[in-house]
């Protein structure tokens, strides 16, 4: 057997944290996970356990510096017999998210619940709480979760040893089912709670406010945690997502944390310059109240049909930043449809005045 400190590659002199430190380090190293493929790291990764095991305990490494591994094995089993056994052994004190949670223990949360609400621009704008009535699993109160009649117990199944499953011979195989007695869960329930009837949950209408934060997006979901099912084994309960929809505004155009807004000018406005209102949302407005607000924006002298204006911080709120996105304005020129005959008169005046010099102002193969 090899000397433990060599193992670790401390000295014998390493402090507590040192020798924590120099295992994690072998475990990260040799984790199953990593090298799936290679047996050699199975077998470094149980001697690291193995030696942390023996000198992260002040008693037993006094024990293993004066005797060796005489002093230390064949009290309580000499070595981890399987991976498994590691995890449970050390657990989130050595790993702590190490290894992303995957080898999480306990019993499984309960299911999630997926609903969908429809919410107005206004509401995504300047965000809301908004009340979702759910009929939810909830563990019972009349037998506390257990499903047996108050004062009884639920016994361990006999037939599984409260495994839940059991092992049947059929011919050569050996094949695993679920425990027909218990169906899978391990106990037997003889005299069942008369609320849930033995389901240890029981369904429950309830109120969830779900708070639906300033520049929310059609199409994105929030995940609310513990708002789900209750476990039916004594796990967390589930989650709950909200899958988020929003009513078109015709007023406004969405991209993003852009707000897009298509402000007709007139023939005349365009060519001499003028002022002109749009509209603007302000983000500053109560969950509740309009957003919609009007403001007087500058049309320069010249102003070309489908000219871009850029409003800086005038857009969408960013989730959870204190910042917004941008509006952008496009001016169209609106050209006269009914023209009286003056106006005619007027209009061939001015275009013997100014017309005839015509170039196109996009650039080749880009039209739109
Ligand atoms: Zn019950
Ligand atoms: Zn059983």
């Amino acid at each position: 057997m090899r000397d433990y400190y060599d193992i670790l590659g401390v000295g014998r002199d390493a402090s507590e944290s040192d020798i924590k430190k120099a295992y994690r380090a072998l475990a990260v190293q040799y984790h199953p996970d990593r090298n799936p493929d290679d047996p050699q790291a199975e077998v470094k990764f149980k001697e690291a356990a193995d030696a942390y095991r023996i000198l992260s305990d002040a008693e037993k490494r006094t024990r293993y510096d004066q005797f060796g591994h005489d002093g230390v094995n064949g009290q309580a089993g000499a070595g981890f017999g399987n991976i498994e056994d590691i995890f449970s052994a050390f657990g989130d004190s050595v790993f702590g998210d190490l290894f992303g949670g995957s080898r999480r223990r306990g019993p499984a949360p309960g299911r999630d619940i997926r609903v969908s609400i429809k919410i107005s621009f206004d509401d995504s704008v300047t965000g809301i709480d908004k009340s979702l009535r759910l009929s939810c699993d909830v563990r019972c109160h009349g037998c506390n979760g257990t499903g047996a009649k108050k004062g009884t117990h639920p016994t361990t199944c006999s037939t599984c040893g409260g495994q839940g499953q059991v092992v049947q011979a059929q011919g050569f195989f050996r094949v695993q089912t679920t425990c027909p007695r218990c169906r899978g869960a391990g106990q037997i329930i003889s005299s069942p709670c008369s609320t849930c009837d033995g389901h240890q949950i029981v369904k429950k209408e309830s109120e969830v406010i779900v708070p639906v934060p300033a520049g929310i997006d059609h199409g994105q979901t929030l995940r609310i945690p513990n708002k789900g099912h209750a476990s039916r084994e004594g796990g967390s309960e589930g989650r709950l997502f909200v899958d988020i929809q929003i009513r078109e505004d015709k007023r406004f155009i969405r991209d993003e944390d852009q707000i897009l807004t298509e402000v007709p000018i007139s023939m005349t406005t365009a060519a001499l310059g003028g002022r002109v209102v749009i509209p603007v949302i302000d983000t500053n407005t109560k969950p509740g109240d309009s957003v919609v607000g009007e403001e007087e924006i500058d049309v320069p002298q010249g102003t070309q049909s489908g000219k871009r204006v850029i409003r800086r911080g005038k857009g969408m709120p960013r989730i959870q930043r204190n910042s917004c996105g941008d509006q952008i304005i496009r001016f169209v020129v609106q050209t006269p449809t009914k023209l009286s005959k003056d106006a005619k008169e007027l209009l061939k005046q001015l275009d013997k005045e100014i017309g005839g010099d015509l170039k196109s102002s996009s650039k080749r193969g880009v039209f739109w």
